[in-house]
């Protein structure tokens, strides 16, 4: 007789409306990956205004495995998450991080990990000023990249394999597989007959390249310490928002509706 009764570490990433007017959640679990579940009861039930997007904490759960049907009994919070809803480029950027975990499946078979680091955003994106709520969203795709596998590597050529200086401004060809060197860019370029065939292609300013290099060893907080000019965050932004949709294998309505707000 399986258990009937389960507990899942989760984040609430989408609540919607089912026909018949119950409540579906769509959490993010440690244990699972994604997982939807029913909520019953009215508009006022307490556990409706509990469990909703973004309350991290325990999800206790009952499946039915006759009928294959998941329903959430109650829900502690541990972290509510509530000073998200004061910002509209905060539930943005807190909005991203969901449509991208629901996009790639919760971030593929490290949950634990994928879990953690989206807790790291949004406690980062409640703690940083407004206008600099973006960069917690930033630096959750760029990790993601590397929990998926699709992480170009920002200290070597992807073509030659040449060393390349973290301060130095670099190009991102999808064409060439990575960041390139200036011979290979120089190379990349004379060899297409239209450089436009090449969708996926960005300047990457120097100070972003730093970003990038700089982030994959230090804690989450530390990195949003470091601030850009807004033409390395503008060269950030296409790069991180491209590589999200090549993930997300289409496009991000998140990113449709006010990519700018950043
Ligand atoms: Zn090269």
């Amino acid at each position: 007789m399986p258990n009937r009764n389960l507990v899942y570490e989760s984040l609430v990433l989408r609540a919607r409306e089912s026909p018949a007017g119950a409540r579906i959640l769509c959490l993010m679990t440690a244990q699972e990956g994604l997982v939807d579940v029913f909520v019953f009861g009215g508009p006022k039930s307490r556990l409706r205004s509990i469990a909703a997007p973004y309350s991290a904490g325990r999800a206790f759960v009952y499946y039915d495995p006759v009928k294959d049907f998941s329903k959430l009994s109650d829900f502690e919070v541990i972290e509510g998450f509530s000073g998200l809803r004061e910002s509209l480029a905060r539930i943005w950027a807190a909005n991203l991080v969901a449509e991208f975990l629901q996009r790639t499946s919760g971030g593929g078979g490290d949950y634990v990990t994928v879990l953690g680091l989206a807790l790291d955003c949004l406690r980062g994106l409640e703690s940083i000023s407004e206008e600099k709520a973006g960069y917690p969203a930033l630096l959750f795709l760029w990790r993601m990249f590397g929990i998926l596998g699709l992480m170009p590597d920002p200290d070597a050529c992807a073509s030659c394999g040449a060393e390349l200086d973290a301060d130095a401004s670099v190009f991102y060809s999808g064409h060439g597989g990575g960041f390139l060197c200036q011979a290979c860019e120089n190379a990349e370029f004379q060899s297409q007959s239209s450089p436009a065939i090449d969708l996926e292609a960005w300047p990457i300013t120097g100070g972003a390249h730093r970003w990038l290099a700089r982030s994959m060893g230090l804690p989450f907080e530390e990195v949003l310490r470091a601030t850009l000019g807004p033409v390395s965050l503008d060269s950030l932004k296409a790069l991180l928002f491209g590589l999200a949709r090549r993930a997300a294998e289409g496009p991000l309505a998140t990113l449709a509706s006010g990519g700018g707000i950043l």
